[in-house]
């Protein structure tokens, strides 16, 4: 029958209501009637809808709505038919289970009633049915406990004071060694307890037992407990509005060594292996488990001591997967041999099992490829691509900042880039690199560390990008931790971190732990590459990588990627041999000087560029010119002001020295002395302190005439390729050269020249000019035209409503949505997430964080113009994003939308990004 819902009705028998109806029926209610309804022997029972629930709660008395329990005598009745017991009836007696069960599950929000339908009488028939006054009796007081407590608010301690005091005076340790008559001198205790609780004797007539356990039910729904869940878990009423009653017949797995209960999933959670998994006890209650009074055993014993269940549970596991299409998470009770249903949900596994069981599924013909990639969340993969805390380890974080690259990684504190090089690389410890922020000229600490922690900046400060590009740990803007470079140490709070203390940081939740926490290592199993193999074909999107180095590219190719998306140049200034030479181009005072370094430049940037197209090829690599502002490559202002007062004292010092050796010859002094001061003199030489005096002076000159108030808006990207056209035009010659050097050997190459920061065509067309003035000169002494394609970030708000024009120029869009989002909001990028953004998020006046989840309405507006307006001069504009967004999958499925080409993102975040665009594409389809 097919019964959606029937005006005027609020009791539905497990047959008869529908499996799908949550709200109405509540999701343990709904479950229970689909479980029924497929043939799976459950006990018998019903389920009160939510609307009574709503209706009685809505009624100034709290009264029951009228009939309600008419209706809920008639179900009764059926029950006692079906069971072939008799509710409150000495022979035979029906005893009940009741409990909770809203549209969305609660856990906590009400305890379940168990074996309600017990009294003096029913008690007796029990135990003449059993012949086990023990059984029946710890039932009994189990009742009276769990009914006084939940339906009559009788404190939980008075009934534990009681039971221990009975325990005491038997002589008992273990509950299990109570004898029938001390369970009934508890029985007896629990009554009186309940009677001078509540003023009235315990209620013996058990529909009063019933109509009391379901008001008790449908109170709890406005308790303190539910209403605080509900708040903190933002449950609306649309989502979920009034509980359910459910009342099941109860079966025993404690009723001898014919009964037992378990709870059992359909394939192994934590591989996924095809095979039952799972724990039971034979003559036990579920609560025992829970409570481990005993020790569960596992489900592959339960064949050898009850050899007939064993085909039947299996039976049972097989009909759960063929009719939910998914991993069953189920309990079970065996009483005398009959086995029971009594609970069934979609199991909750790790990513390995996941993936595993959904390439399993898939070949068993369970289910189609389509589900078999949606059932994964993308972000979930992560586990299987970086070391995570071992989810056994219970720890408490000492501060949290920003989960800024995945991953956890335990090592000693180190605070500056040249120790953790000493002792990550030179001496092989694990080392983690504190700092309050980092900058280029940390990279060699980086290269040498297990992880990063910053107590400043973003997710897409300098820490976060360079961590995630090497797929380091990394939590970044910790600012509950003040570091002290100069002391190597930090605080948060009063607890210190010194120099060599272990931490563990997790990049993936942004926690970070004192000690040493045990992790888990990833693992990239052969079939996540058979799932995202069926994700590439599913998907529209192409997926691109972030990479600026040869190791990048490699994990990015690893990892599925089909090209570079962006290679950040400056990125590859880092390398601490390159860094000396980059500030030379910085300071040179004049263009000839300014070229003498970038001639040396030039054949360290081609050799990265021809390895980049080497790995990458046949897919395209996008390069971008130089963006950051130049001075992120000089030293701090102020420390360079302190050094050079250090140098002008040594210089003193030497000078002094030079008169003290030349006074020496004038007195009477042992040869030994004369010596000594000789070799002082000749270790510090004067000239050379005046070296580096002048070195020193002229970089902080430099430094103070390039220090901008804004940097992030003042001379980078374009701006500065066309103030300084030589650094550009180094840039493009490498990638060119590299490019016919690759076509020459015969290696297929696809280079994209791409722009940051461009807000007018006119900028476009200077870049285009070097471009093209240096590629003839190539192609000429080449013998052949070098192929690449010429292209723009698109990261500026006026570059979005210029995109017609710009289009005329660029070839593709590279939406830079780190900085897009920056200009959109006015919200500073490396501020924002440590300060307020928090507290917006909280108060719901932003819903998410804009750096980590694209801003549809405002970001993705202006690209959707951009785009259209875009391809209105150029229809077959090639569009990508390439901010840190590209690797998100909600954001991801934004640009499926919005009709982009392809996403790119950090190595790392590629076998997610994969499988979201698989998403993006199926869902769009239904
Ligand atoms: C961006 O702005 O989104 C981008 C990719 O560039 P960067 O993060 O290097 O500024
Ligand atoms: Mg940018």
């Amino acid at each position: 029958m097919d019964v959606k819902a029937i005006v005027g009705k609020r009791v539905y028998a497990f047959e008869e209501g529908d499996g799908k109806n949550k709200k109405l029926l509540g999701g343990k209610g709904a479950n229970l009637c689909e479980m029924t309804q497929i043939g799976l022997n459950v006990p018998p029972g019903f389920v009160i809808t939510t609307d009574a629930c709503l209706d009685y709660l809505d009624s100034p008395l709290r009264r029951l709505p009228q009939g309600l329990m008419e209706e809920v005598r008639g179900h009764m009745r059926a029950l006692e038919e079906k069971t072939g017991k008799g509710f409150g009836k000495p022979e035979h007696p029906l005893l009940v289970s009741v409990r909770s069960g809203s549209a969305l599950s609660m856990p906590g929000m009400m305890d379940t009633i168990l074996n309600l339908g017990l009294n003096s009488a029913t008690l007796q028939g029990e135990i003449a049915e059993t012949g086990d006054p023990r059984f029946a009796y710890d039932a009994y007081r189990r009742f009276i406990q769990l009914f006084g407590k939940v339906a009559l608010g009788v404190p939980e301690k008075l009934f534990d004071r009681a039971f221990e005091e009975v325990k005491h005076k038997a002589g008992v340790v273990e509950d299990v060694a109570l004898a029938a008559t001390d369970l009934q001198e508890i029985s007896e205790r629990f009554l009186r307890v309940v009677e001078e609780h509540t003023g009235r004797p315990f209620p013996d007539d058990p529909f009063e037992q019933l109509e009391i356990a379901i008001k008790a039910v449908f109170n709890s729904w406005t308790g303190k407990r539910a209403v605080d869940y509900r708040a903190y878990h933002h449950i609306t009423p649309e989502m979920a509005n009034g509980t359910a009653v459910n009342v099941v017949t109860m079966v025993f797995g404690n009723r001898g060594n014919d009964s037992a209960t378990g709870v059992a999933f359909t394939r192994n959670p934590a591989t996924g292996e095809n095979k039952l998994f799972g724990e039971y006890l034979v003559n036990a209650q579920g609560e025992d488990v829970v409570a481990g009074i005993r020790t569960p055993k596992p489900i592959d014993r339960l064949g050898s001591e009850m050899p007939g269940m064993a085909p039947q549970l299996e039976a049972l596991r097989q009909r759960l997967e063929t009719h939910y299409q998914e991993v069953q998470d189920f309990e079970f009770t065996i009483e005398r041999d009959i086995l029971y249903c009594l609970q069934t949900r979609n199991g909750k596994m790790n990513a390995t099992a996941m993936v595993r069981s959904s390439v399993e599924m898939e070949r068993e013909g369970l289910i189609s490829r389509e589900q078999a990639l949606l059932r994964i969340q993308p972000d979930m993969l992560e586990q299987m691509l970086f070391p995570r805390l071992d989810p056994l380890v219970r720890a408490e974080p000492i501060a949290q900042g920003l989960p800024a690259s995945p991953g956890a990684a335990c090592g000693i504190a180190i605070f500056d880039a040249d120790r953790a090089e000493q002792l990550g690389r030179d001496m092989g410890q694990k080392v983690i690199l504190v700092r309050e922020e980092t900058k280029p000229e940390d990279i060699h600490g980086f290269f040498a560390a297990q992880g990063i922690l910053t107590s400043r900046g973003g997710k897409t400060s300098h820490a976060a990008v360079v961590a995630r590009g090497m797929g380091k740990p990394c939590v970044a803007g910790a600012e509950g931790i003040s570091v002290n470079v100069a002391r190597r140490e930090a605080y948060v709070g009063e607890v210190a971190i010194r120099e060599g203390d272990l931490i563990t940081i997790d990049g993936t939740t942004g926690k970070v732990y004192r000690g040493q926490i045990a992790t888990v290592e990833p693992d990239f199993t052969p079939e996540l590459n058979t799932l995202l193999g069926w994700a590439d074909e599913a998907a529209r999107l192409c997926v691109m990588a972030n990479a600026d180095t040869p190791a990048d590219a490699r994990r990015a190719v690893k990892f599925g990627a089909v090209g570079i998306g962006l290679c950040r140049t400056e990125r590859m200034f880092n390398d601490p041999a390159r860094l000396p030479i980059v500030i030379e181009m910085i300071v040179a005072e004049s263009p000839e000087e300014r070229q003498a370094a970038l001639d040396r430049l030039l054949p360290m940037q081609r050799a990265d560029f021809k390895e980049l197209f080497e790995v990458m090829s046949p897919n395209p690599v996008t390069i971008r010119l130089l963006d950051p502002p130049i001075h992120e490559f000089l030293p701090d202002e102020h420390q360079l002001e302190r050094e050079l007062r250090e140098l002008h004292r040594l210089g003193e010092t030497t000078r002094g020295i030079a008169v003290l050796s030349g006074t020496l010859s004038l007195i009477h002094a042992p040869a030994a002395q004369r010596a000594e001061i000789e070799s002082m003199r000749r270790l510090v030489d004067p000239v050379l302190v005046e070296d580096a005096i002048a070195k020193k002076e002229t970089m902080l000159r430099k430094v103070r005439a390039l220090h901008e108030t804004n940097p992030m808006l003042g001379h980078r990207g374009v701006r500065l390729g066309i103030s300084f056209p030589e650094i550009y035009r180094m840039q493009i010659r490498a990638i060119l050269e590299a490019a016919a050097d690759c076509a020459q050997k015969g290696i297929e190459v696809h280079p994209q020249i791409k722009v940051p920061q461009v807000c007018t065509a006119q900028e476009l067309k200077k870049v285009k000019s070097y471009v093209d003035e240096v590629e003839e000169e190539i192609s000429a002494r080449y013998g052949h035209p070098v192929s690449f394609k010429f292209g723009t970030m698109i990261e500026v708000v006026r570059a979005c409503m210029r995109a017609e024009s710009l289009a005329q120029e660029a070839e593709f869009f590279s939406f830079g949505t780190n900085d897009l989002t920056q200009a959109t909001f006015s919200f500073s990028r490396e501020d924002a997430e440590n300060k307020f953004l928090p507290l917006y998020n909280q108060s719901g006046i932003l819903q998410d964080n804009p750096f980590e989840v694209l801003d549809v309405k405002g970001v993705g507006k202006l690209m959707q113009i951009a785009i259209e307006w875009g391809r209105k001069s150029r229809p077959d504009l090639h569009v990508g994003i390439c901010g840190e967004h590209g690797g998100h999958p909600s954001s991801i499925r934004f640009c499926h939308e919005a009709n982009l080409d392809y996403v790119s993102c950090s190595a790392a975040r590629v076998p997610v990004a994969r499988l979201a665009a698989a998403h993006a594409a199926l869902l769009a389809r239904t």
